[in-house]
C-alpha cells in the first residue's frame, strides 16, 4: 500500500509522517519512509536543483514542473514500485498532489498539463490513501517563522514566497481533496498534536482493516 502525506509549510508534516510510519511498523508491517522531491540520491540532486536559488536566476515554471516529474520518475523506478511489489508499505512525504498545489495553484500551471505528465510518469499508479494536513495560513505561517528563526533564515527558493502564493497552494490542495474524496482525507491540523495524531491512527486502522 502507498500512503502520502500532504500539506503546506509548517503544518507538522514531518512529525506526523513519523507517527504514521511508526504506527504501521508497530503492526509488524515493512514500511519504507521516503519523500518528494527526492527519495534517491539522484532524485535528491534534482531536489537541490529545484530548491537552490542559483543566485537570482528564475526557474521557468515548466522547467520546475519537468524537474519534479523527472525526480518522481526516478523515485518511482528505484524506490516506490520495487517496495510496493515486494509488499511493503510506502509512506511518502508529498507526492503528485503537491505538484497540483504548488506548480498548479502556486505557479499557475494549467491542471491539464500536469495531468499529462502524471499519466506519462505514473501510468496509473496513485496513492491508496492521502492524508492532507490542513490549517489556516496564520497558524502555519507562525510555525514556519519560528522554524526559520531557529534555523537561521531561509534555506530555499520557496521560503521567500509571499502569503498569496501559500494561500493559492492551500486552496489547490483542498480542491484536490474535493476531487478525490475516496483517496484523500483532510485532517484538521490546527487542533492540538494529540488530537491530530489520534485522528491519523483512526484513519490508518480503518485502512488496515480493509
Ligand atoms: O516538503 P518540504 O517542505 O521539505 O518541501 C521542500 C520545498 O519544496 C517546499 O518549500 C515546497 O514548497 C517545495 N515543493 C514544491 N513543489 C512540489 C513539492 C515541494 O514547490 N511539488
Amino acid at each position: 500500500r502507498f500512503i502520502t502525506l500532504e500539506g503546506g509549510e509548517g503544518v507538522g508534516k514531518s512529525t506526523n509522517l513519523s507517527l504514521v510510519a511508526d504506527h504501521l511498523e508497530a503492526r509488524g508491517l515493512e514500511v519504507v519512509r521516503t519523500r518528494e522531491p527526492g527519495g534517491t540520491p539522484r532524485a535528491e540532486a534534482m531536489r537541490r536543483l529545484l530548491l537552490d536559488p542559483f543566485g537570482e536566476e528564475p526557474l521557468d515554471p515548466d522547467a520546475e514542473l519537468l524537474l519534479i516529474f523527472a525526480a518522481r520518475a526516478q523515485h518511482l523506478a528505484r524506490v516506490i514500485r520495487p517496495a510496493l511489489e515486494r509488499g511493503a508499505w510506502v509512506v511518502c512525504d508529498r507526492f503528485t498532489d503537491a505538484t497540483y498545489a504548488y506548480q498548479g495553484g502556486g505557479r499557475g500551471i494549467d491542471r491539464a498539463r500536469i495531468a499529462e505528465l502524471e499519466t506519462f510518469v505514473q501510468q496509473g499508479l496513485e496513492p491508496d490513501l492521502t492524508l492532507l494536513l490542513d490549517m489556516p495560513m496564520a497558524g502555519s505561517q507562525q510555525r514556519l517563522e519560528g522554524r526559520l528563526d531557529r534555523e537561521g533564515g531561509r534555506r530555499d527558493r520557496f521560503e521567500g514566497e509571499r502569503a498569496e502564493f501559500f494561500e493559492a497552494v492551500r486552496r489547490a490542495y483542498l480542491a484536490q481533496a474535493a476531487s478525490a474524496p475516496e483517496r484523500m482525507t483532510v485532517v484538521d491540523a490546527a487542533v492540538g498534536l494529540e488530537e491530530v495524531q489520534a485522528q491519523l491512527r483512526r484513519l490508518l486502522d480503518r485502512k488496515l482493516a480493509e
